[in-house]
């Protein structure tokens, strides 16, 4: 079902999201991951891009794919840095003949800012949406950020900017990963008072690796409370001890954020099963039930 119908029920939503293999190994471990995910029955999920322009393509041709294996609904990233105006006309058609009906429209990543060289049709992602609503019945996703997004001056300036995506026909948001759900349930209220009336889906990722965790952090400037922190820290020789506390994490986190007015939850499962399927299973077997 199209997102936006499933945004309209009371249900909660459930999603995963998965991003483009590089390597055999990494391909092997990404179907592997759906395969166990599969029985879960996301109601949908996403493919992430790259902001390089290095293979832009190989979000749509992945996200093909996996519509064609799996039949489940998905939605697929595109990044103003990575195309042309002409370009996101071609992979509309792509998206139209395959059945793809939903989008998240972002501005992407600027990894190495002085290497990179941008597509420079779009600069925000207000202007992607804007141009992807003119072109077809999508459901249209947007970022957000519960601790602000790291180039933003204030996080006032950032709902602003959020809310241009809205009133350029965004139809729901997902958050950049948090750990702390004071900062999502705060900024709900702030978006409430500026006129933000959107579903925002939290997004959660388990942390099963400490380096990528600490490594993802600092990019994103994303808190991580001193609690967590020391745990982390404790498990990090300890693979087994991590994963079990970080499931824990998680499902509390996600209890309470489902308790308390969340639309759903994004995973971000970074192509690994384990914790994420633990973790929903949790959310099933605790108070909040899909169906
Ligand atoms: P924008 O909304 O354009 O905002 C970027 C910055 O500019 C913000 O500081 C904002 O406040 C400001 N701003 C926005 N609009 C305006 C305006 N009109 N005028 C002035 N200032 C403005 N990156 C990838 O490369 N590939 C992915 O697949 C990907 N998936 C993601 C999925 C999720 C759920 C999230 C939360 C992030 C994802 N990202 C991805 C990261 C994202 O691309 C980066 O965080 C990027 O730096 C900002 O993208 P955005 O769409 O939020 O940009």
């Amino acid at each position: 079902m199209k997102i936006a119908e499933r945004l309209k029920d009371k249900k909660k939503i459930f999603s995963f999201e998965f991003y483009p293999p590089k390597t055999e190994n990494d391909t092997i471990r990404l179907y592997s991951s759906i395969k166990e995910l599969e029985e879960l029955n996301p109601d949908f999920v996403s493919i992430t891009n790259s902001s390089t322009g290095e293979v832009p393509y190989r979000a749509v041709a992945l996200s093909k794919a996996i519509k064609e294996k799996t039949g489940f609904e998905i939605m697929v990233h595109l990044t103003c840095l990575s195309h042309t105006k002409k370009e996101i006309r071609e992979i509309v058609s792509v998206l139209k003949e395959t059945g793809i009906d939903n989008v998240l429209a972002l501005r992407g990543d600027i990894l190495n800012k002085k290497e990179f060289k941008a597509k420079s049709d779009y600069v925000y992602a207000n202007e992607l949406v804007e141009d992807l609503k003119s072109m077809g019945n999508f459901t249209i996703g947007v970022a957000a950020y519960p601790e602000k997004h790291p180039e933003a001056v204030t996080l006032e300036a950032d709902i602003l900017n959020l809310k241009k995506k809205i009133d350029a026909g965004a139809d729901f948001a997902i958050t950049q990963l948090f750990f702390d759900n004071k900062s999502y349930f705060d900024f709900m209220d702030k978006c409430a008072r500026m006129g933000v009336n959107i579903p925002i889906i939290p997004g959660i990722m388990p942390i099963t690796n400490y380096k990528q965790l600490s490594n993802f952090t600092q990019m994103m400037g994303v808190m991580i409370p001193e609690d967590l922190a020391r745990n982390i820290e404790k498990y990090s020789n300890d693979k087994e001890s991590l994963m079990k506390f970080s499931i824990d994490y998680a499902t509390v986190q996600a209890l309470q954020l489902l308790g308390n007015g969340a639309k759903g939850i994004h995973f971000y499962t970074l192509n690994r099963s384990k914790a994420t399927k633990q973790i929903f299973k949790n959310i099933m077997a605790g108070t909040i039930v899909k169906q």
